[in-house]
């Protein structure tokens, strides 16, 4: 099948195209500045999708897209697969909009455009907080007073799921595993990173949690922090906005280097070496923690790409989990490669593999399977 894959932010539509059967990908794009037509941008996500339209034009040759698959951010506690796009559907991602401010509004922007403009074509949604809703409760609640849960939902969700699931079918593949055997670690590191507990194939706890803001340093977000200090800097004047900046977008490797690029990072000195140093501890005691959680991993899984491409990073992480009794093998590590790999030693406890993820592709698979068993 040929899967329109689209991931529709409030101000930016990227696409791509993929046959669901081989994984090849047909075309993809990005068009940016929706709603600020004064510098070109399309006014809306219906003009986006025009513009969509006229690139696929040349590229797809007479080919037609079969089905559209929908990145969505936010599908709260009801959705723990991917669902067949109604009117139903949409009004309950809508609902989850007050849990993604951000993220859904703009995402039912995209399904919405597309069954306007071709009203029978089949949409999937695939959302980023399915694959946690196998958290037990242990792990999904704070201690926080119960009505917080039941008024306003406040819990962990957990985020980057289509990669996780993913990530997990691929490193079980890669140990000769069905992915419901599947016991170990993964952590996802991009822009933004988080890790995942995962047990027989599903997860049991994740670093994100009510918000993709909770757990490890990522590039612009500072992951966990005492939450007084935004008590104490509400008291110093700070507001919601003010700390909303604060956290999301200048914190994490950008508030300690001024850069939020990884490369950048491992090249910016001192102060990058400290930045490091926090990045790999925070991250180093979360795959302690989750070696408890799964009752003894399997398996170390890095992923994303900072996982994937920086071999400095992983050695530091990896440098820091000798109790556990891992190690990888320098020339593995530094080899560049993008297939699944193994990168530890013999000696070591548990394999630590490198497992390319790919969410447009994880999207496709998913929209391909709905649409077949609908
Ligand atoms: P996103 O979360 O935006 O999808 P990615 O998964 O593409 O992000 O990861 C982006 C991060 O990967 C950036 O910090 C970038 O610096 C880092 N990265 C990409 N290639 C390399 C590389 N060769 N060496 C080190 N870091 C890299």
């Amino acid at each position: 099948m040929i899967i329109l894959v689209i991931n529709s932010g409030s101000s930016s539509l990227k696409y791509q195209v993929r046959d669901s059967a081989t994984g090849e990908r047909l075309a993809n794009g990005l068009i940016e500045r929706i709603g600020d037509s004064a510098h070109g941008g399309p006014r809306d996500h219906a003009e986006a999708l025009d513009r969509v339209t006229q690139e696929l034009e040349s590229t797809l040759q007479g080919r037609s897209i079969d089905a559209v698959g929908h990145r969505v951010v936010h599908g709260g506690e009801r959705f723990s697969e991917p669902v067949l796009v109604t009117n139903e559907i949409i009004r309950a991602i809508e609902r989850l909009n007050p849990l993604a401010p951000l993220h859904n509004p703009a995402n039912v922007q995209g399904i919405r455009a597309i069954a306007d403009r071709w009203p029978s074509m089949k949409q999937v949604a695939v959302f980023d907080t399915a694959f946690h809703r196998t958290l037990p409760e242990h792990a999904w609640r704070y201690a926080v007073p119960d009505d917080l849960y039941k008024k306003f939902g406040i819990r962990r969700y957990g985020f980057h799921g289509t990669s996780f699931e993913y990530v997990t079918r691929h490193a079980a593949g890669l140990l000769g595993l069905p992915a419901q055997e599947f016991t170990g670690i993964i952590a996802h590191l991009g822009n933004g990173a988080s890790i995942t507990a995962v047990q027989g194939g599903r997860s049991i706890d994740t670093s994100m949690g009510f918000t993709p803001l909770e757990g490890l340093v990522m590039g612009t977000r500072s992951g966990d922090i005492d939450p007084s200090i935004l008590l104490f800097l509400s008291r110093e004047g700070y507001t919601e906005k003010d700390l909303d900046r604060l956290l999301n977008r200048e914190s994490g490797l950008v508030g300690l280097t001024g850069h939020n690029d990884m490369r950048s990072v491992e090249e910016s000195g001192d102060a990058g070496t400290v930045a490091l140093d926090i990045a790999s501890y925070r991250l180093a005691k979360y795959i302690g923690g989750y070696h408890v959680a799964v009752g003894g991993a399997q398996a170390l899984v890095f992923t994303a790409g900072i996982g994937e491409n920086s071999w400095r990073f992983r050695e530091r992480v990896v440098n820091r989990l000798s109790a556990l009794g891992i190690f990888i093998d320098d020339a593995e590590n530094q080899k560049p490669g993008g297939s699944p790999r193994e990168i530890s030693t013999e000696e070591s406890a548990f394999p630590v593999l490198v497992v390319p993820t790919d969410e447009e592709a994880a999207i496709a698979e998913a929209t391909a399977a709905v649409v077949d068993s609908a």
